[in-house]
């Protein structure tokens, strides 16, 4: 269901109820119960009647596909279903758009961007030239507040001075950056893109970055065993393999910027195993709200989720 969809339903109860169209209107209330429910997680039992009819159409395009039908995820997906199925319903199917600003978000994808560039160009790895992309890759006026703007920007030099710093002590031998790819696994088709991947002595490394604030162990990463299993299936012969390690370059960390883990056959079986019952879910349509404290960060908490009503 879409945010216009209920809005949608609004309308006509509003038009109904002002032309004292009251059976109209009664329906209108049914459809919209109905929506609210399917909001909650819970299942519909739907019946015959025209409006139900009707609503069951125009909700078709955002319904989820059936067993048997192609699905596809993504790391970010298959973490958001693993954290709260509601909130991947209310982003990967509803569409409810989380909150406009995002500077986390713009802040990310820049330093994303100056790092592909920065490996991608020739020459000696030097803080001039990591700062000099920095300076053209900057977006001023994405940021709501200036002083927001100064701030991350002080940051954004702070921890590329420290990469550059880091890095130069062993510069890595890059095979690739930004790596778009799509493979599938028992019938789900998983897409994503890998930040870096690295040759070594001992087969590849990859690399993804991170300008979180709270660094997490490499080990427990979906998102390193997703590139983990595409790279042990890869045909091209240049990545194929089960890396040698898949390391969290943390940005932010100053003592210990990279977390880093050798996957197993072990683990990466343990890792389809996971994503397989996330689609069984998502098939399933199983999209209960899972609270916690991850809800502090989450949209959806003051703006749709029914775990939060008062
Ligand atoms: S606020 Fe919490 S329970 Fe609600 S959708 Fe977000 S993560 Fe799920």
């Amino acid at each position: 269901m879409t945010l216009d969809l209920k809005k949608k339903y609004q309308d006509r109860l509003q038009r109904a109820v002002a032309q004292n169209d009251y059976t109209n209107a009664a329906k209108m209330i049914k459809a919209l119960d109905a929506l609210h429910k399917l909001h909650a997680g819970e299942t519909i039992e739907w019946g015959n009647e025209p409006w139900e009819k009707e609503l069951r159409n125009e909700l078709s395009d955002n319904f989820v596909p059936s067993p048997g039908e192609a699905l596809s995820l993504s790391a970010s997906t298959v973490e958001t279903y693993l954290e709260c199925p509601l909130k991947y319903r209310f982003k990967q199917i509803d569409k409810i758009p989380e909150s406009a600003s995002r500077p986390q978000l713009t802040f990310g994808n820049i330093i994303h961007k100056v790092l592909e560039r920065f490996h991608g160009s020739e020459g000696n790895i030097t803080e001039d030239q990591i700062l000099q992309i920095l300076d053209e890759e900057w977006k001023s006026g994405e940021f709501t507040y200036m002083q927001r703007e100064e701030k991350l920007k002080e940051q954004a030099v702070e921890m590329l001075k420290r990469y550059v710093h880091n890095t130069k002590q062993e510069p890595p031998d890059v095979l690739d950056t930004e790596l778009k790819f799509s493979f599938d696994l028992d019938g789900i088709r998983i897409v994503g893109m890998i930040d870096r991947i690295d040759n070594s002595s001992n087969g590849n490394k990859v690399v993804d970055y991170k300008t979180s604030k709270r660094s997490t162990p490499a080990k427990n990463s979906v998102q390193l065993g997703i590139y983990s299993l595409y790279l042990q299936q890869a045909e091209d012969e240049k990545l194929a393999g089960i890396p040698e390690t898949a390391t969290l370059y943390f940005l932010r960390d100053e003592e210990q910027p990279e977390h880093s883990h050798a996957f197993t056959e072990k683990d990466l079986d343990a890792i389809r195993e996971k994503i397989t019952d996330v689609a069984r879910g998502i098939r399933a349509r199983q999209f209960e709200p899972c609270s916690g404290y991850h809800c502090d960060w989450c949209d959806y908490k003051n703006l749709a989720c029914p775990a939060w009503e008062s």
